[in-house]
């Protein structure tokens, strides 16, 4: 396999984790204002619409330059939930809209979605429903012109700022029963609620949304009434994959400065990376990040060439999870005491343990790939 990217996107690689360096590295926690202010820049230098066809305002890359270009992202945005916020917008609000909107939903909020003008939240988990996702009970009913959506969402990312929500409700039963809304921040029926404090990612907003007797137009329903489920696979397809370069990026970061550190940090008369134990270990975590970067770029070639990346993004989200929570226990444990004062290592250890559980977690993916191989659970789920 050669995953070795043309001129133009390895410039464009390169241009992003630079200008991610000087800009978009932002306060801890997050802030609102700041915020949306690096977002715009975001927006301007081609993040937001990076797989968003050009027609549309995006620069029409495929999953393998999208990896790429998101891995650059990681790399020099060393506030990991600002690039996570980034990513889920573009790969689990943006790519849906482009694969089951209508011409008038993508005319009405792609550009506007890739140029940074606007943030989008994808709301689907539950209290109740979070791995058994469509066991939901927000319930959207159809009233002549319009259907009223009542329930609430939780974890939802971006929420706090968003502009445009994607939600999935039920509309009747079992996996055909949910359909999917865009639908307009300020509409009355529609609220976000405070972020969350998280251990990690806390540069990426997550709040839970509610919907209180929410009308919708009819033209708000994404992809067809009962297509739901498809767009939520669909849109877990792209972010299992693409979202997960963020933390190759991070993880690279990470990596080279705790060589840096291992050949500058003298011990018993000598830098602590001539030690076979510290360089065997550093070279594990090579190895880890190595690894998982090709079965992420395998995901990736699957979904640009249109094929069913089930399990490759299954253990490709796995690896890429696992190899982020292991460089960061590494990284401190390199770093001796100074690993557990506030610096980057901590940081990429506190960011990597929500990317076990999010985007369906390791414990799912692994669910899925089993079933795939004949293994798991025979007896059909029961849904609502
Ligand atoms: C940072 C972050 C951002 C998020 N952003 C969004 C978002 O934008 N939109 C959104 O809708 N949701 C979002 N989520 C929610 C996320 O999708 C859920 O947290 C996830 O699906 C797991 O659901 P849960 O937290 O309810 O855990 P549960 O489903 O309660 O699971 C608890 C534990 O049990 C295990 N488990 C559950 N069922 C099984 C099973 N059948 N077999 C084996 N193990 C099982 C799980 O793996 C987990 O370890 C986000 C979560 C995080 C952490």
């Amino acid at each position: 396999m050669n995953f070795d990217l043309p001129p133009d996107v390895e410039a464009m690689c390169e241009a992003l984790a630079g200008f991610a360096r000087r800009d978009l590295n932002g306060p801890d926690p997050f802030e609102p204002i700041d915020f949306r202010r690096r977002w715009q820049l975001a927006g301007k230098q081609g993040v937001l619409g990076a797989t968003v066809p050009e027609e549309y305002g995006g620069s029409g890359l495929d999953a393998v330059a999208a990896v790429a270009l998101m891995e650059a992202l990681g790399s020099g945005c060393t506030d990991t939930g600002f690039a996570f916020s980034a990513a889920a917008h573009l790969f689990a609000c943006a790519m849906p809209i482009v694969e089951f909107g209508t011409p008038e939903q993508r005319q009405r909020w792609l550009p506007r979605l890739s140029s940074g003008e606007l943030i989008a939240a994808h709301a689907i988990t539950e209290a109740e429903a979070g791995s058994d996702i469509f066991n939901m009970g927000t319930r959207a009913e159809l009233r002549g012109d319009h259907y009223v959506l009542d329930g609430t969402k939780v974890f939802t990312t971006n929420a706090p700022v968003a502009d445009v929500f994607l939600v999935q409700a039920r509309t009747g039963g079992g996996f055909f029963g949910i359909t999917a809304f865009l639908i307009e921040a300020g509409n009355p029926g529609l609220h976000a609620g405070p972020p969350y404090t998280k251990v990690g990612l806390r540069g990426s907003p997550t709040a839970e949304v509610y919907f209180a007797d929410c009308r919708v137009p009819l033209d708000c329903v994404l992809g067809g009434a009962g297509a739901g489920a498809s767009v939520f696979t669909g849109s877990m397809k792209w972010e299992r994959v693409c979202l997960f370069g963020v933390y190759l990026g991070a993880m690279r970061r990470v990596l080279d400065s705790t060589i840096a550190f291992a050949n500058d940090r003298v011990q018993f008369g000598s830098a602590i990376g001539e030690f076979q134990a510290v360089s065997h270990r550093i070279v594990d975590m090579v190895a880890a990040l190595e690894s998982a970067r090709l079965l992420l770029m395998k995901a990736a070639a699957e979904l640009s060439g249109g094929g069913d990346c089930e399990v490759s993004s299954g253990l490709a989200k796995v690896a890429v999870s696992e190899a982020a929570v292991k460089i960061g226990l590494d990284a401190i444990q390199l770093r001796g005491a100074l690993g557990v004062t506030d610096g980057e290592a901590e940081t990429l250890l506190r960011d990597a343990l929500p990317s076990r559980i999010f985007s369906g977690s390791n414990e799912i993916q692994k669910n899925n790939v089993a079933r795939a191989l004949g293994l798991g659970r025979k007896r059909p789920v029961k849904h609502r």
